[in-house]
């Protein structure tokens, strides 16, 4: 199956270090002689290796793992954020998933599609050789000697939970949202009400599409519990995979509490004058692209969301990451940085949110969750307008 290029995205590696951070490195058998003596050779202090148990093991043929501590550089990163293994041997000789990285691939029906992680500055920045000049093979063969079980079931998605979504007739879907989402007439929150109307035109029958199907709760208390709870998720609770079910719950049951507007964050005008809102936009446009693109954000993509739950929730973390962007900077409001520092928050946002949203393991109640509270077009148009455009 050939791999499939991204169109106008970029990547050339430039030594930040920065993907060298928070990820364990898994390591085949082959792997392991070597590394242990270019860490004697190279007296790397701290140098450990342990058995490969992670939940993810079934997907992944290495039987070790280089531990990164949390925020902890890798082991080998040197003082100049170069790694000593690529500087002594050459890059052949790192560990296979760090010559992969931030490449990774997506088996579908229709072949492989490419995905680039926004962990990495270059990718984030859009900097380097476009992909579709690259050759990919391998990459690709790279990728598939690291994940040699990883078969993914498109079979089983959904459009809305419950009704069944062919995998050519997703790809039509998906080629009308990228064609709104490259619409350079329309800023981001007009690309995102575009997307949201078109997902309302499609016609599901007797699905959850339903904003009043909770109905006796305010709706502005469930929204607000939704961006307070994804929110805490993604910048609160580091070491948490999964939204706290059953507090949520409670919360949601409990609405003898106030409607406290979490999302209603309001920037003075000196430091709106100074967000370069183009530069913002492209890279938060580009990052939903790509998750698109790549088919990381539904079905067997992400967590056997349906498609829709998958492109609300991707939707809802582009919200969380522009109520955070908000956030941080209005607490250095007496100290405006200029343009590039505050384009610079945003891209730090951004990297740490895809940590956590490519490590996120959904139980199946968080799951259903988005099912019926998010699947819901009016919820996300309130949402988008307050966020993005209040
Ligand atoms: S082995 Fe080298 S490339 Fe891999 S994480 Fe460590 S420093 Fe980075």
């Amino acid at each position: 199956m050939p791999e499939i290029h991204l169109p106008n995205i970029n990547f050339s590696c430039t030594n930040c270090g920065n993907c060298c951070l928070s990820y364990g490195i898994p390591l085949f058998e082959n792997e392991y002689e070597n590394i242990n003596f270019m860490a004697r050779e190279l007296k790397i202090p701290n140098f450990k290796l342990s058995l490969n148990q992670s939940k993810s093991s079934k997907n992944v043929s290495a039987k070790y793992i280089l531990g990164l501590s949390k925020n902890e550089p890798c082991v080998f990163l040197d003082q100049a954020r170069l790694c000593n293994i690529h500087k002594k041997y050459g890059e052949k000789l790192k560990p296979k998933i760090c010559q992969l990285f931030p490449y990774s691939f997506t088996k579908t029906p229709n072949g492989y599609y490419v995905y680039l992680s926004f962990a990495s500055s270059a990718v984030l920045y859009n900097y380097g050789q476009p992909l579709s000049q690259q050759n990919l093979a391998d990459k690709l063969a790279d990728f598939e000697e690291i994940y040699p079980k990883l078969n993914l079931n498109w079979q089983n998605s959904n459009i809305v939970d419950g009704v069944k979504l062919d995998f050519s007739h997703y790809l039509n879907i998906e080629s009308e949202i990228m064609v709104m989402l490259n619409d350079t007439s329309n800023d981001l929150a007009k690309k995102l009400l575009a997307c949201n109307e078109f997902i309302l035109s499609l016609n599901f029958q007797d699905s959850l599409l339903n904003p009043d199907i909770l109905s006796g709760i305010d709706e502005h208390y469930i929204d607000n519990l939704i961006i307070k709870y994804f929110h805490n998720l993604f910048f609160t609770n580091e070491d948490h995979y999964d939204l706290p079910f059953d507090d949520f719950l409670r919360d949601l049951v409990n609405i003898q509490k106030p409607v406290i507007d979490i999302t209603d964050v309001k920037l003075s005008s000196a430091l709106n004058e100074k967000i370069d809102t183009d530069r913002s936009e492209e890279i938060l446009t580009r990052y939903i692209y790509c998750r698109i693109f790549g088919k990381l954000y539904f079905g067997s993509g992400f967590n056997n969301l349906s498609f829709v739950a998958g492109l609300y929730h991707l939707i809802l973390i582009i919200l969380i990451v522009k109520l955070e962007f908000k956030l941080v900077i209005r607490s250095i409001n007496y100290n405006i940085p200029d343009a590039n520092d505050l384009f610079s928050i945003l891209v730090e946002i951004i990297r740490n949110t895809e940590r956590k949203y490519t490590i996120l393991a959904y139980s199946r109640q968080t799951c259903a969750l988005l099912e019926v509270l998010l699947t819901c077009p009016k919820r996300i148009d309130r949402l988008i307008k307050k966020i993005l455009i209040d």
